[in-house]
């Protein structure tokens, strides 16, 4: 048996379509245009791309979109100084911090600082919180992305198991409280799981955000079952010629494709729709800031 691919890329722009179709109504009926800044401090050649790819998509989508290049020896008052401005910018509905920071800022703080209404990651405090206990939140994205998916495949997903690999505050633990809130019966497995082959291979959904690559072999996975793989690894690819690499994820794909029912590929599968959801988050966002009614499935 041969897994079905979940086409990340396919579905991301169908949510951006999506996003792009509201954008244009909120122009047309209340002059609104929603607006993204993205902060990033340094030059951190990963970051970079990422930033470049959102600033491109906010604008194709019709949004309003500021980037914020700055020093890397910024200081932590600086820094909170443009999100005090930047909260307070009507042109701006949502807030994104470019992470990791330089070591000398608390990142904590820095995320903290922000706004929960227009914090488009869902990493304030109190989004986290309100997600916890739910409450209408802004979601991390990237779980957000997972979720949609997993809900086209499975349309419920009530009763399902599910095993989460990795329990980081961005990926593993908003993709629990997701799971928990879709009524899964949810498993977070982390660096200290013991057995972590007899965990997963309950799992009718497993989500693999661990950074490893191609850690999960597919004589853990249960026939049928539903993989995520969020996990984006470098790694040296000879066969393309020397000092070639290429990206994989935390699944061995190879393996796990011929057991799974469904499988998301890297890249292809959670990457694209992470942007997307940021572009979700920040119409989301816009509806909420002007008591708007916010469009249907782009958010829990
Ligand atoms: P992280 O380093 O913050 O967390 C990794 C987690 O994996 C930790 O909770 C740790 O306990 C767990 N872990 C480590 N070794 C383990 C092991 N041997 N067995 C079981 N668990 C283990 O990472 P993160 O930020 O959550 O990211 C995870 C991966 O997802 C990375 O590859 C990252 O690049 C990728 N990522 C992708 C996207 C995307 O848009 N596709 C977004 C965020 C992160």
């Amino acid at each position: 048996m041969s897994a079905q691919v979940i086409d990340g890329k396919a579905f991301a722009a169908k949510v951006r379509d999506q996003v792009s179709e509201h954008v244009k109504l909120l122009k047309v009926e209340h002059g609104i245009v929603p607006g993204l800044a993205v902060v990033l401090v340094g030059e951190d050649p990963a970051s970079q791309v990422y930033v470049r790819s959102k600033g491109k998509q906010t604008i194709e989508v019709g949004m309003h979109s500021e980037e914020h290049k700055l020093d890397i020896a910024t200081s932590e008052a600086d820094l909170l100084s443009i999100i005090s401005r930047l909260n307070s910018d009507p042109a701006i509905n949502g807030i994104l911090v470019q992470l990791p920071l330089p070591k000398h800022l608390n990142e904590d703080l820095v995320i903290n600082s922000i706004d929960p209404a227009k914090d488009v990651d869902g990493f304030h405090i109190s989004n986290v919180g309100l997600l916890g206990t739910g409450q209408r939140s802004m979601v991390p994205c990237t779980p957000l992305g997972c979720l949609m998916m997993l809900r086209e495949h499975f349309g419920s997903l009530s009763g399902k198991d599910a095993v989460i690999i990795g329990r980081s505050n961005i990926v593993g633990k908003p993709m629990a409280q997701l799971l928990l809130g879709d009524s899964c019966t949810v498993t977070v497995a982390h660096s200290k799981t013991k057995n972590l082959k007899q965990v997963v291979s309950h799992a009718d959904v497993v989500v693999a955000a661990v950074g490893r690559a191609e850690m999960v072999p597919g004589d853990w996975i249960k026939p049928g079952a539903v993989v995520i793989d969020v996990g984006i690894n470098r790694i040296p690819a000879p066969e393309k010629g020397e000092g070639k690499t290429k990206l994989v994820g935390d699944v061995d794909y190879d393996s796990c494709s011929k057991v799974a029912g469904a499988i998301t590929p890297v890249p292809g599968g959670v990457g694209p729709m992470t942007i997307a959801c940021l572009l979700a988050n920040t119409l989301t966002a816009t509806c909420r800031a002007n008591g708007l009614t916010e469009p249907e499935g782009l958010t829990v």
